[in-house]
C-alpha cells in the first residue's frame, strides 16, 4: 500500500481554478499547478489556465507550447524562489470525476519526478477532485491546511 500524499491548496489556486471552470462551462478548461514541495507535502500555491482551443464539452488538452509560456510568465510574475510546476488541473463540466485516462497520464508524468505529482480535477458541483501520483504510482491524498 502506499501513503497518502499531504496536500496544501492555498486559496488562490483554488480560487482560479473554480473562476475559469466557471467561465469556460460548458467545456472543459485546465491548466497548470505551481507550488513547491515542502519535505514530504505538495503545497499548490497557485493555477494557471492555459486555454485549449480546441476544448469541448469532454476533452481539455495541455497544449505543450501554450502551458510552456504560461508556466514561463507565471513564474515571472509570481516571483517565488521555489516556485514551479506541480500538476495539472482540468474541469469536468460532465458528471463524472477524474477518468482513467486522467489517472493514467498524470502517473506517467510523475515518471519523471522524484516528488509527487498532483492532478485536480473540478467537478460539474464545484468540488476539486485532488488525486497524486509518485514515481508512476497513485497515491490517496490527504489535504492540510498551511
Ligand atoms: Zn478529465
Amino acid at each position: 500500500m502506499t501513503s497518502p500524499v499531504p496536500v496544501v491548496i492555498h486559496h488562490d489556486a483554488r480560487h482560479t481554478i473554480t473562476a475559469a471552470a466557471g467561465r469556460a462551462a460548458p467545456l472543459e478548461t485546465g491548466g497548470l499547478l505551481l507550488g513547491w514541495w515542502d519535505s514530504d507535502r505538495v503545497i499548490v500555491r497557485s493555477a494557471v489556465e492555459v486555454v485549449d482551443p480546441a476544448a469541448s464539452g469532454t476533452s481539455w488538452i495541455r497544449r505543450e507550447n501554450l502551458a510552456q509560456q504560461a508556466l514561463d510568465r507565471a513564474i515571472a510574475t509570481l516571483g517565488h524562489p521555489w516556485m514551479g510546476y506541480v500538476g495539472d488541473w482540468h474541469s469536468h463540466p460532465a458528471a463524472c470525476e477524474a477518468s482513467p485516462q486522467d489517472i493514467r497520464s498524470i502517473r506517467n508524468a510523475s515518471r519523471a519526478y522524484a516528488q509527487p505529482l498532483l492532478l485536480i480535477v473540478h467537478r460539474y458541483d464545484g468540488v476539486l477532485d485532488i488525486r497524486a501520483a509518485r514515481r508512476g504510482r497513485s497515491h490517496t491524498v490527504l489535504e492540510v491546511t498551511g
